[in-house]
Formats: C-alpha cells, structure tokens, sequence
C-alpha cells in the first residue's frame, strides 16, 4: 500500500505558484486577489475558509475574507456579490457552502459572475466542463485529478465507482474521470443513497472514490485487492480525549482498508489540501484569462 499524500502534492503545486507569483512581481505585473465570503460561525466552515486565505499568503495572492452574521439577507449577500463582480480589482472570489437555511444557493451561486467563480459550482462552468471547453473546474473533483495525475495513477479502462452524487464532488467527479482525457477514460458507476447491492458494486471498483460523509462507511470487505482509494469525507467526530474535543474522519475505515488497496488517501492530508491547490490554480487562472 502507498499513501496518496495530498498534501505533498499540494506543497509541489503551491512552490509552483509561488514562482509563478514572483515572477509576475518582477514583472510588475498584478497579483492575483482571492475573495471568500463567509456567513456564519460553523466550525468546520471557518475552518475551510482560514486554510484558503492562508494558502493564499503562502503563495503570495491577495486576499480578501468577507464575514457576514447568521441572519444576514439573501438581499444584502446578493448585492455584495454583484459589488465583487464588479471589483476590478478581484479576480476571483467564493461564497463557502453550505449558507443558512433562509438563503437560497442556488440563487448566490449563479448570481456570480462565471469568469470569476473560482470554485466552480456556475452552471456555465459546469457546462463547459461536460463539453471539455476550458473553463473553472469545481475544486475539489479538480483536485483529485490532479493528484491522479502527478502521481502516475492508471484510469484509462479502469472501472470506477464513486459513492455520493453531490453538485459538487460525485457528479462532477463522475464526467470527468468517464472523458476521454488523461487522467480519465474510466467506466464510471455513480452510487447514491439509493443504490442497491452496493457492496457487489464496490467490489468492481479498480478506484474507489467515497464522498458521502459518513465516517468509517467504506469497510475491508468492500474492497477489491489492489484497489484505488480516494477519501473525500470530512466529518467532525466528537472525542473529548482529543485537544480540540473532535477528530476529522474519513468514509472510509482506514486502517482496515489500507491493507487491501494499492493506493488510499488519508484523511486529513489527502484530497482536502488539494482542493485547496486547485482553487489557487483557478484563481491565478481568472487573473490571467482577463489578459493580466
Ligand atoms: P453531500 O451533499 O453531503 O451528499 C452526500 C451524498 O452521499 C448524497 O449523494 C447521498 O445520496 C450519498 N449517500 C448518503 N448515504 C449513502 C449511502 N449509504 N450509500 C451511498 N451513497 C450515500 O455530499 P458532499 O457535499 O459531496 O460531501 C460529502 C463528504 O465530502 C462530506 O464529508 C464533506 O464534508 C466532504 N467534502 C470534502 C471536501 C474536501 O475538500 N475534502 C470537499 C467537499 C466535500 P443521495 O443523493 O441519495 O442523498
């Protein structure tokens, strides 16, 4: 077994872009500005927007985190989108998900201007996506693409089976690992909550990607000898032995799983950091397709 280390990969691809950035500065050229707007005070939502606007300094990008209140206005959030839109000076921005009952997401996330929707949820750029036309890939299938990719792992012929159908990871996931693309050319089985006999469908799987958020879900028996394990679940497991009084788990059972399986991620360090790599890369992409 090998461990597919995400956040190895994410460090190669941050020096990358961190070259890139002083490059740009020796050149007087501009640097790219990130914006996140954040509403709320959950934990694990703050915890995702402080890892970006770090990358973003570690890199050198500008950044920009926008906190609204709970009870903040679908009006007032939707006016500040339309105000990011039309920041020249803000090359991309995101609205971390998931936003509070009374506001509607899909109204925020196609209020957002296509060219700077870095993370990728637009509908334009879904669309793009299915029609291979470049565009922003949503981050984190991006993310496990490319660790796919930089570690050499074989997809073309490969029968992959991806449990969850979310807008953002399964689905999205499930088009581009079937395109006839490198990493890709898979045969594709997308599982959800309704699927049956689903223990004889993992079994299939040469890569098996779990995204459903349930910890531990993914057990031994579910998995092919030599198999591919990509972990996207992050769940908050309570433990008061442990300093924070929380754990982050996988779906998968890692230590049982391990064993079986040719490559695995881990959680965390595996597919999250790389999430995180690919919205810096759609950033500094959104900076350069405005010809900047
Ligand atoms: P989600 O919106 O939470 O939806 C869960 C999906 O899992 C649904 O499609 C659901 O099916 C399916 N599901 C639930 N129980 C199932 C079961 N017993 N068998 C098969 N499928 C089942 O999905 P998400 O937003 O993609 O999040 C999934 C997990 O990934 C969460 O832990 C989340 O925190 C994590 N995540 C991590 C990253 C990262 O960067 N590491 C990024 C995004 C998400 P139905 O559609 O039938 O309800």
């Amino acid at each position: 077994m090998q461990l597919l280390d995400g956040k190895a990969t994410s460090e190669e691809i941050k020096k990358e872009l961190t070259l890139a950035i002083l490059d740009r500065k020796q050149n007087g050229k501009k640097i790219p500005h990130l914006a996140a707007i954040l509403v709320g005070n959950d934990g694990g939502s703050m915890t995702y927007v402080n890892a970006k606007v770090k990358a973003c300094e570690e890199i050198g990008f500008e950044s920009t985190l926008i906190r609204y209140d709970e009870s903040v206005s679908e009006e007032i959030l939707l006016a500040k989108v339309q105000a990011l839109n039309e920041d020249k000076s803000v090359d991309g921005f995101i609205v971390q998900l998931p936003l509070p009952k009374h506001i509607d997401e899909l109204l925020i996330t196609q209020a957002i201007d296509p060219k700077k929707d870095v993370d990728g949820f637009h509908p334009v750029n879904l669309g793009n996506m299915i029609l291979n036309i470049p565009g922003f890939l949503p981050a984190t299938p991006a993310g496990i693409m490319e660790l796919l990719k930089r570690n050499n792992i074989e997809t073309e012929g490969k029968n992959c089976v991806i449990l969850g159908r979310s807008n953002i990871v399964g689905q999205p996931l499930s088009i581009l690992l079937a395109q006839n693309t490198n990493p890709g050319n898979c045969t594709v089985t997308l599982t959800h909550s309704k699927t049956k006999n689903l223990k004889e469908i993992c079994l299939t799987a040469d890569i098996l990607i779990a995204a459903i958020g349930k910890p531990g879900f993914v057990t031994a028996d579910m998995v092919k000898n030599g198999a591919v394990i990509i972990d996207v679940g992050t769940t908050r497991v309570i433990d008061e032995s442990r300093p924070r009084g929380w754990y982050l788990s996988g779906d998968v059972d890692f230590v049982n799983v391990a064993p079986k399986c040719s490559f695995i991620t881990p959680v965390p360090g595996g597919v999250g950091p790389m999430t995180i790599a690919s919205l810096m890369i759609n950033t500094l992409r959104a900076m350069e397709l405005k010809g900047k």
